[in-house]
């Protein structure tokens, strides 16, 4: 509740805000000497974005992707349920910063606690009178589609969540055709502890050269699934081994997926390569929003591969051909015994290159990723 995070020091960024002891310069200032970069998947410099949002005139908005869709990602809900106020307080700080009066959390739907709390503490907050910002709460409807940013603010105007094409881009023609600044749950949470800590402190942790602090949703084969803060650069293994209390009785590491459906599948040779931002890129892999799931030898890549597939054909909006046929054409194809590897990579490059958003352009990546690594097990040749 509202007043024991007011008796545990919460709000106290925000109040140096309003109270003029901070100034929206200053803050941005902080939040780029941290270095901290988007956490819902696209590692976008926060601080850059804020600046952009503020640069293009008002009315602004803020809104809080908190659809948190992607499969095996269950960071944003561990923030709400552990410290709603943080996140809400990293929200208005950012609406302060970016000249917003406005704010909207486009809410998973089936994260219903937590939308009973937002709905209590919001109003204990304009009670209170601790922000002039209004706070609106949207449910999402259930669509994957609708966490890509541009679905997600068709879907709050009212509309079907059809991505939008960009440019332009959401910090200059966003929300209602005004300039909106779109922050994923986790980057909101870590706001108030780096202003009120300091950048460098931020800066202090991470292994192999990254820097900060991410939530890892880890899940699959380990003892101990859960969600666990862990400095950046951590790989997989020390993942499993220092938070995940190892792997389950009779299951060894095979594989993982680094970053939900869209990230890929590496093997098991790649478990120390450390997970950040960009590191993955080589492998045909990404980190996303840090959803891990890790595979056993008693898991089969290929039928992981092609369920993936399934769901991204079954969650396509079918606005754009290469996505909406391809993902059909691709799950067809992966059904036998022996995969068309030539016709499935030359799909995979058709719907990266010409789909429309990031649903149709990352779905290939886990059938190439068998492809790359695994083609004995679909019969293809391997990749050169
Ligand atoms: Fe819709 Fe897929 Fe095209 Fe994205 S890529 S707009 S999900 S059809």
């Amino acid at each position: 509740p509202l007043d024991r995070s007011l008796a545990r020091g919460g709000y106290g960024a925000l109040r140096e805000c309003l109270g003029g002891a901070r100034t929206p310069d200053a803050v941005i200032g902080d939040l780029e000497a941290s270095g901290l970069r988007g956490l819902g998947g696209a590692g976008f410099p926060t601080a850059r974005k804020w600046r952009t949002v503020r640069s293009h005139p008002a009315p602004r908005y803020v809104v809080v992707n908190a659809d948190e869709g992607e499969p095996g990602t269950f960071k944003d809900r561990h923030c709400f349920e552990t410290q709603p106020h943080r996140v809400l307080e990293g929200l208005l700080v950012a609406c302060w910063a970016v000249g917003a009066d406005e704010a909207y959390i486009y809410l998973r739907d089936e994260y219903a606690g937590i939308r009973a709390v937002l709905a209590r503490e919001t109003a204990a907050l304009a009670a209170a009178g601790i922000s002039p910002v209004r706070i609106h709460l949207r449910r999402g409807a259930g669509a994957y589609v609708c966490g890509e940013e541009s679905a997600m603010l068709e879907s709050i105007e009212g509309r079907r969540g059809y991505p939008r094409h960009r440019p332009p881009y959401a910090a200059e023609v966003g929300l209602f055709g005004r300039p909106t600044l779109i922050q994923n749950v986790e980057t909101l949470y870590w706001v108030p502890e780096i202003l009120s800590r300091g950048p460098d402190w931020w800066r202090s942790h991470g292994r192999r050269g990254r820097t900060g602090l991410r939530l890892f949703s880890l899940s699959g084969r380990v003892a101990r699934p859960g969600a666990y803060v862990a400095p950046a650069g951590i790989t997989v293994r020390e993942l499993v081994d220092e938070h995940g209390g190892g792997m389950q009785e009779g299951h060894a590491l095979a594989a993982f997926l680094p970053g939900g459906a869209a990230g890929g599948i590496l093997p098991a040779a790649l478990a120390d390569v450390p997970l950040d931002f960009d590191t993955l890129r080589e492998h045909g892999a990404g980190i996303g929003s840090a959803g891990v799931i890790v595979l056993s030898d008693r898991d089969d890549v290929a039928a992981i591969a092609r369920e993936l597939m399934r769901f991204f054909r079954d969650e396509s909006c079918g606005q754009c051909t290469p996505c909406r046929v391809g993902t059909e054409k691709a799950t067809a194809l992966m059904g036998s015994a022996q995969w068309d590897a030539p016709l499935l990579r030359e799909l995979s490059t058709v719907m990266a290159d010409a789909s429309i958003c990031g649903l149709g352009q990352a779905a290939p990546a886990p059938l190439l990723s068998v492809l790359r690594f695994w083609p004995e097990r679909v019969g293809a040749e391997p990749s050169s």
